[in-house]
């Protein structure tokens, strides 16, 4: 059956019709808006909390939350009032100026992580872009390196900017668009003696290693978390060599592993992190952390016309903020129990079928046997079928990355509608 078909079927009925607008005429967008996405032929128009709305007034609870984004979900109240108030008050100045509010993020993310300096931009890509300059001058200025190269894993993901595609392990997303950045080199993740071996082979001459960048769970290349005896090896390692440590927590950080930050899962500080993607619950904004010593940045080095505004940092305000006071972190942790719980008991049910259920908090994924035809892609199309918005990690690893305020009974349906969605395709 194709998605077509499944998402049109009659006998799904449309719980709530309430403010439906008139069917989207898809060909309409697709004649004028670049084809950069495979999209699924439904339209939102509307949410509130854990759920959101098509045009034609289907309901879907969303486990997508715009990839691991929408922290406080759908409408949320603090949310609403707060950019309600900023963009009457004030909503872009330059940063020719003080922001006031982007000065009071700054001090919550330092409160709240081992940061020490923070730089505001606008999206992970970006973030990740200070990172690498600032690695790189760091490298140049402070470890005097003529050629400083940063090591990066395999089946990463860090962007899609040249630079980012470059520093992402993947071919398929840097396909197409040579030449590539140079003073890149990846390794295996969770591969101790693979960094060994790179940074050992890569110190000649005028190169050596100055940076190795990673994620602290990867989250598209199939929610692998990263391992403690790794990590806490590696942050050795860097120690040893004068080597920085670089977290790509744009997927993880901000309360998504049920710690404001992946690297608190792993026992290490990193010397820089990078967040974007649930910092403001779905207001773009990417923000790149330092420790002072690795603070190199002199003004005119780096900018960014966004990057910072008030709008922006007051919305990531109120998401830190409604975190802490509603104490979100708690359910993410108990959210995220239930939700592997149940998706493990229904891998002991179909052990030809899945391979593995893993994650952290609320980003957790199950992985599919690769031995079989049925993909993540496929289960993702039937349970939309079924009113439950899903994204995979890859081929074989469906994702699951509710907003963080989800309720048990939501993660009950979620794992419902998956377990029937299974038992259909395997029948
Ligand atoms: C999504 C993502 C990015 C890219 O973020 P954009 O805001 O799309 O540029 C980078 N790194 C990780 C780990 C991500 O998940």
């Amino acid at each position: 059956m194709s998605l077509e078909t499944l998402v049109q079927d009659p006998s799904i009925p449309a719980e709530s019709t309430s403010g439906a607008s008139a069917p989207y005429d898809f060909a309409d967008f697709d004649t004028s808006v670049m084809t950069t996405y495979g999209r699924f032929p439904i339209a939102l128009e509307r949410g509130e909390g854990c759920r959101v709305w098509d045009t034609e007034g289907r309901e879907y609870l969303d486990f997508v939350a715009g990839i691991a984004t929408c922290t406080l979900g759908h409408a949320h109240p603090a949310l609403v009032e707060t950019v309600t108030q900023q963009i009457k008050k004030l909503h872009h100045v330059s940063n020719l100026y003080y922001i006031p509010e982007q000065g009071k993020l700054a001090k919550w993310i330092i409160d709240h992580s081992c940061a020490e300096r923070v730089f505001f931009c606008n999206s992970g890509a970006e973030a990740n872009e200070g990172a690498i300059k600032l690695a790189r001058k760091y490298a140049h200025k402070v470890l005097e390196i003529d050629y400083p190269v940063i090591v990066t894993a395999k089946a990463s993901f860090h962007g899609r900017t040249l630079a980012t595609i470059t520093a992402t392990g993947q071919p398929k997303y840097q396909k197409d668009f040579n030449p590539l950045m140079p003073g890149f080199h990846y390794v295996p993740y969770n591969d101790l003696r693979a960094v060994e071996n790179a940074i050992a082979d890569l110190d000649e001459g005028n190169q050596r290693v100055a940076a190795i960048m990673l994620e602290a769970l990867q989250g598209e290349g199939g929610v692998r978390p990263g391992e403690l005896e790794y990590f806490q090896q590696l942050r050795k390692i860097c120690d040893d060599n004068n080597i920085l440590l670089i977290l790509d927590e744009v997927q993880v950080g901000m309360g998504r592993t049920g710690k404001y930050w992946g690297y608190e899962n792993l026992g290490i500080e990193p010397d820089i992190f990078t967040s974007a993607k649930g910092l403001a619950g779905g207001i773009p904004i990417g923000a790149m952390m330092c420790k002072k010593f690795c603070d190199v940045f002199q003004a005119g080095d780096h900018a960014s016309t966004f990057g910072g505004n008030p709008f922006a940092c007051a919305a990531a305000l109120t998401v830190g903020e409604t975190l802490e006071r509603e104490n979100i972190l708690q359910n993410v942790q108990e959210r995220g129990e239930q939700l592997r719980a149940s998706l493990s008991a229904i891998a002991s049910k179909y052990p030809q079928i899945i391979s593995e259920v893993r994650g952290w908090g609320l980003i957790n994924g199950m992985e599919l046997k690769s031995d079989i035809e049925l993909t993540s892609a496929d289960i993702v199309k039937a349970v939309m079928a079924k009113g439950l918005l899903l994204v995979p990690a890859g081929p074989k690893v469906l994702r699951f990355v509710p907003p963080l305020i989800v309720s048990a009974q939501e993660v009950d349906q979620a794992t419902q509608a998956v377990e029937s969605a299974i038992a259909e395709l395997t029948s």
